[in-house]
């Protein structure tokens, strides 16, 4: 995982320091930054539904208004051109760049089977081969503005699942896709873990081929037995995103080239896709609510003054929120807009969800931080902590003052690291 640059902050993960950047770093760092949510769908086996997911969910996600992108990296199966009907398609290739397949006017489609001679020749390559592949597929393709790249990749927790997440960054999301059967989940459970020693969180646990509606009478018997998947994502501590049922419609639309979520908006099987995606756009709304700056008297509590928290490392803010030393919190009376006290209080270790809770239990309203991960601004919206993100490294008691004179300007939610 050496080239895992910072956990809390939004930078590359291509191991890119400030000065020692190569040209490929600085090209990747780009096209990232240019990418809001970077969804990556893995599962522990094939078979599972996990390319339909990925499809389904690029789609609903596409439908909601979203610019997305859907890239399929899985170079043992690539299926997503049958899934969509863009079989036969070909990417212009140009120079240095290459075109994805444009699917409707919000989505574009990348996947190697795009590229393959014939479908019917399977991919033999070795895994240096195969990992340039999909560092060429996110850096080398015309993706411009994203508010969401899908990815589908190679099932199990090899090579090409590590690559992905690797060359997405820390901030890429993992969704899980599995069956509920038993042996599945002991594959979903090597997934969370999988995610958890890259250091990627895991968005949620999707339980598929769970029930099966019947076609005659449209209600869902169980005839695995379901929930494994939730029980499972309950024990692990990860979310659970939903349930799909094994719906012959579903196989049909395969087969066919239709992605369900264009035909289902209130069966079973939409709704259940369409829930799916629900966690994905709420993170998008909190993202972009932490761009905006929120007004001192909306924050005040019943005695109107607001606790501002400042990460700080080196007397300065801290610009990699993981990495800070102490907090700056700073009592302001929304009246007077004038400061009160500051106290420099130091938090308990840096693990994963604990700061959080500590700076909402210190009564704090408002965190003014530089970089900061999405899975870190979701808890704090979840502690009902609001965050603003991108301020710049100045001492505490500047950026405070800059905030509440209406001066504070935010750029990119990236790190020094
Ligand atoms: P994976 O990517 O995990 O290998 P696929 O998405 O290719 O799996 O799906 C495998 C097969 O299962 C396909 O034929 C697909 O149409 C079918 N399938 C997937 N999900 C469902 C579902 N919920 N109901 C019915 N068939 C499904």
């Amino acid at each position: 995982m050496s080239d895992q640059a910072c956990g809390s902050c939004s930078s590359s993960g291509s191991g890119c320091s400030s000065q020692g950047c190569s040209p490929e770093d600085m090209k990747m760092k780009k096209t990232l930054a240019r990418i809001k949510h970077k969804i990556v769908v893995i599962s522990g086996k094939g078979g599972v539904g996990k390319s339909t997911v990925a499809t389904n969910i690029a789609v609903a996600l596409s439908l909601a208004g979203k610019q997305v992108g859907l890239l399929d990296v899985d170079v043992h199966g690539p299926s997503i051109p049958r899934l969509l009907s863009l079989e036969g398609q070909q990417p212009h290739i140009g120079h240095e760049i290459i075109e994805p397949i444009s699917y409707s006017k919000n989505l574009w489609v990348m996947s190697l089977g795009f590229m393959l001679p014939s479908k019917d020749e399977p991919v033999i390559w070795r895994g240096p081969v195969k990992i340039g592949m999909i560092k060429q597929f996110v850096q080398d393709v015309a993706w411009n503005d994203l508010d969401f790249l899908v990815v589908d990749c190679p099932p199990g927790t090899g090579d090409e699942p590590l690559s992905a997440l690797q060359t997405l960054g820390p901030d890429a999301q993992a969704v899980i896709v599995t069956t509920p059967q038993g042996v599945a989940i002991d594959d979903v459970r090597r997934s969370v873990n999988f995610c958890k020693q890259v250091g990627n969180p895991v968005l949620g646990i999707v339980e598929n081929m769970s029930g099966f509606v019947c076609p005659d009478c449209g209600s869902v018997h169980d005839i695995f037995n379901s929930g494994g998947g939730e029980d499972l994502a309950k024990e692990m501590g990860v979310n659970f995103l939903g349930k799909i049922p094994l719906d012959p419609e579903v196989g049909r639309s395969g087969d066919e080239g239709y992605p369900i979520v264009r035909v289902d908006h209130d069966g079973i099987t939409g709704k259940a896709l369409s829930a799916i995606i629900k966690p994905m756009l709420n993170l998008a709304e909190t993202l972009q609510e932490n761009l905006k700056m929120p007004n001192l008297e909306d924050l005040a509590g019943k005695n109107g003054m607001v606790r501002i928290a400042v990460p700080v490392a080196a007397g300065k803010l801290a610009m990699h929120f993981g990495h800070c030393e102490q907090f700056a919190l700073v009592d302001v009376d929304t009246m007077t807009k004038g400061v009160v006290a500051t106290n420099m209080e130091t938090p308990p270790p840096h693990e994963p969800g604990v700061i959080p809770k500590w700076i909402a239990d210190q009564g704090v309203h408002l965190v003014l931080a530089g970089g900061m991960g999405a899975k870190a601004q979701t808890m704090f919206t979840d502690a009902g902590v609001r965050v603003v993100v991108g301020a710049p490294a100045e001492s505490p008691e500047n950026v405070v003052a800059n905030y509440l004179a209406g001066s504070l300007v935010t750029g990119q939610n990236t790190c020094d690291h």
